[in-house]
């Protein structure tokens, strides 16, 4: 049994399904769609591609599969009797159960959130909902310091609504980009007709008398008319039907490095998951759709029988945001909650090309050309981090670097070098690495025992 028709879900059904050619699957799906691709919400607010272009499995793709889709929502785990029960009272039973119910968007903290006009960029039903009241809307405010807000603003100043994304920072995206990265998407979205506000705060959505969004309140005490706020501050897993249950749960349901939650047979993956992370050793939340597709094929093959690891790659995030192409490896922020790193040498070929240290010998080195920059963040003679934007093709060498964990010292002239030089010898390294393995070091490592609150 399966509760969870997502990516996780899914593959994992798919991997079952591989090794056990009759045994009863059983997927209970909250939504009425087949599987689909929640990344490419993105690109149906744009007008990018149909809503239905988006489904990631046709209809039929079940019932070859021999799959039963039980359409309804779990509102119960009894692990004493192996039974799973739904809203609508149905009950069912079952032998080895996987919880992948995602994570969804989480309300802003404030009042004034139910109100009509209140949007999040989540679920299919709920972009529809957001495409339709998009189409009525003249003015609108986004708050989310992340991707998700990024991608909401931008598909509304595509609808040609009058945008203000609201950031509390004086950076976009504060996480993954320095001020320089920043820059460049900033200029692409004033090129897309969106009004940023640094430094702003919202604390209430205010409504009029028929419970319609009329503007917000910002922290200064100013209102600001608007009749659409698009929230995108982060996500949370669904978990509230196991809540009653002894399984341990902390942000997500902890699970050990074969997907097996702390109840026999009751297994969890993908972004409801809390699993162990190797680059901040530290039991994470891991809310990628490449991480839940391989974690759900992990659990399928652990449930068939197999008994198969799941180690967290390295993450990998690739977007399109106003025209500008970003993909964020690794470890991107101040992991040792330093402040800004001090810059320790400068170069001067290319447009702008620095080696910035951060105290305790973590260093990045940057590289700008026009709208390509490259930032390699380094761990003593490993790569930890890069952010690539614009030109791509540095991006999965760059990747395998950082998940090898490669020595890059014969790397490091040609990365203070900079320039197409820097980009030739990077990916003949890669290559010769690739080629060789041998230099590359081994990944597995078992994580220590979880500590987890039970609920
Ligand atoms: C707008 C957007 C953009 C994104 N962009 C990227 C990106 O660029 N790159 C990237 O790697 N990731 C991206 N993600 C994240 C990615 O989509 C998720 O990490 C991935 O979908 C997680 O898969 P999952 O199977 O764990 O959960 P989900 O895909 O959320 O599937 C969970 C399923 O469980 C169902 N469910 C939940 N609770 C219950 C219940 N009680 N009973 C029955 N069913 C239930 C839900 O309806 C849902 O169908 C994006 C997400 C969004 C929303």
């Amino acid at each position: 049994l399966i509760i969870g028709n997502g990516a996780a879900g899914v593959t994992a059904a798919e991997a079952i399904r591989e090794r056990d050619p009759h045994g009863q699957i059983t997927i209970v799906s909250g939504e009425r769609y087949p599987m689909y691709s929640r990344p490419g919400l993105a690109y149906v607010i744009l007008d990018e591609i149909p809503d239905h272009q988006i489904l990631a499995r046709p209809p039929q793709w079940y019932a070859e599969q021999r799959l039963r889709v039980v359409y309804g929502v779990a509102v119960s785990v009894e692990p004493e009797s192996r039974r799973v029960r739904l809203a609508d009272g149905q009950s069912l039973l079952y032998d080895r159960l996987l919880i992948a119910t995602g994570a969804r968007a989480v309300p802003p903290p404030y009042s004034g959130a139910d109100l009509e006009g209140v949007v999040y960029l989540d679920t299919l039903d709920g972009t529809k909902e957001l495409l339709r009241r998009v189409k009525r809307a003249r003015r609108a405010v986004v708050v989310g310091g992340g991707i998700t807000a990024l991608e909401m603003a931008e598909g509304f100043a595509h609808h040609r609504v009058e945008t203000h994304y609201f950031v509390r920072r004086d950076t976009l995206w504060a996480s993954v980009f320095n001020a320089m990265e920043s820059k460049l998407l900033q200029e692409r979205m004033i090129e897309h007709g969106v009004t940023i506000h640094f430094n702003t705060e919202m604390r209430e959505v205010l409504g009029d008398k028929r419970r319609r969004v009329k503007g917000v309140r910002r922290a200064t005490g100013e209102v600001f008319p608007c009749n659409l706020v698009g929230v995108g501050i982060g996500v949370k897993p669904q978990l509230e039907f196991v809540r009653a249950t002894a399984l341990k749960t902390d942000r997500g349901l902890v699970v050990n490095e074969y997907l097996e939650t702390s109840e026999p047979d009751i297994y969890a993956a993908g972004d409801c998951a809390q699993v162990w992370d190797r680059w901040t050793q530290t039991y994470t939340l891991d809310v990628l759709w490449p991480t839940a597709i391989a974690a759900g094929r992990a659990a399928g093959i652990n449930m068939a029988g197999g008994r198969e690891a799941y180690l967290k790659g390295t993450p990998f995030n690739a977007c399109l945001l106003f025209g500008l192409h970003v993909t964020a490896i690794g470890q991107l922020g101040n992991r040792r909650g330093d402040d800004e790193p001090e810059v320790v040498q400068h170069l001067s070929r290319g447009s702008s090309e620095v080696w910035v240290s951060r105290p305790h010998a973590y260093t990045s080195a940057w590289s700008h050309d026009g709208p390509n920059t490259l930032r390699l963040v380094l761990d003593g003679d490993r790569l930890v981090g890069a952010l690539v934007v614009g030109e791509q093709t540095l991006a999965d060498p760059l990747r395998d670097l950082i998940e090898w964990q490669a020595d890059i010292r014969p790397l490091r002239p040609y990365l203070q070098a900079g320039g197409p030089e820097m980009a030739r010898m990077i990916h003949l390294f890669w290559r010769r690495l690739k080629t060789s393995n041998g230099a590359t070091r081994p990944l597995a490592e078992t994580p220590p025992a979880p500590v987890v609150q039970t609920h």
